[in-house]
């Protein structure tokens, strides 16, 4: 983009700093105090089932804020910048494996209209688009739970997330190496139902990546 087009940019749609908001100058990917801030070390799970999952951040302080904008307050556009501190940690954690397919925890339909978006598809698709691998819708989300963080103990996020996920297509499924991105890890019974669904009767390989994890093994 050239330098007066930039400029109109800016002033209608400033660039923010994903991780705090404020306006940063365009093609920065975050403020000068949160860039400071971003770890070099990131954080490695097993969510339900045994599959491996990697996330940049720890979900506290600037990286609890980075969801809440991006999740909650409707800053979409965030995607694109979280997208390649993602990237990254993938590319570190997997280096030595060839993905097939990239995906998301699929979002109800409804939920999905109600929000504008799917934070998690937003952020696989523009993972897809770094490491160069094609993103795919593979799961659907068939029944409308009640919101994970919204339930109260583990048992009950256990059960909520039960017979919820639906493959599409298992054509598309059969063994492959899949890559399936989420926003955050929690107890990794969201993920790990996904990670169930996509493997079952597939012979799929299934890995995880999650923007923000509540754990550190
Ligand atoms: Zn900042």
């Amino acid at each position: 983009m050239n330098k007066i087009l930039r400029l109109i940019r800016s002033s209608f749609f400033p660039e923010r700093c994903p991780y705090c908001g404020k306006t940063i100058e365009y093609g920065k990917t975050a403020c000068d105090i949160c860039i400071r801030k971003l770890p070099e070390a990131y954080c490695k799970n097993f969510v339900k089932g045994g599959y491996p999952c990697c996330s940049p951040f720890f979900y506290k302080g600037i990286f609890k804020n980075a969801i809440k904008l991006f999740k909650f307050d409707g800053f979409e556009q965030n995607s694109e910048k979280l997208a390649i501190a993602l990237a990254r940690t993938i590319n570190k954690e997997y280096a030595d494996i060839k993905f097939d397919v990239v995906t998301c925890v699929p979002m109800h339909p409804k939920k999905e209209r109600i929000r504008g978006y799917n934070q998690s598809k937003l952020l696989a698709k523009d993972v897809s688009k770094l490491i160069s691998v094609k993103y795919e819708d593979l799961l659907l989300k068939k029944k409308n739970n009640i919101e994970q963080h919204k339930c109260l103990t583990a048992a009950e996020r256990r059960e909520n997330v039960k017979n919820v996920y639906k493959a599409i297509d298992n054509d598309k499924i059969k063994g492959k190496t899949i890559l399936i991105i989420d926003d955050v890890l929690t107890t990794g019974y969201t993920l790990g139902e996904c990670c169930k669904v996509l493997s079952e009767n597939t012979n799929a390989k299934i890995y995880c990546a999650t923007l923000c994890a509540k754990n550190n093994l």
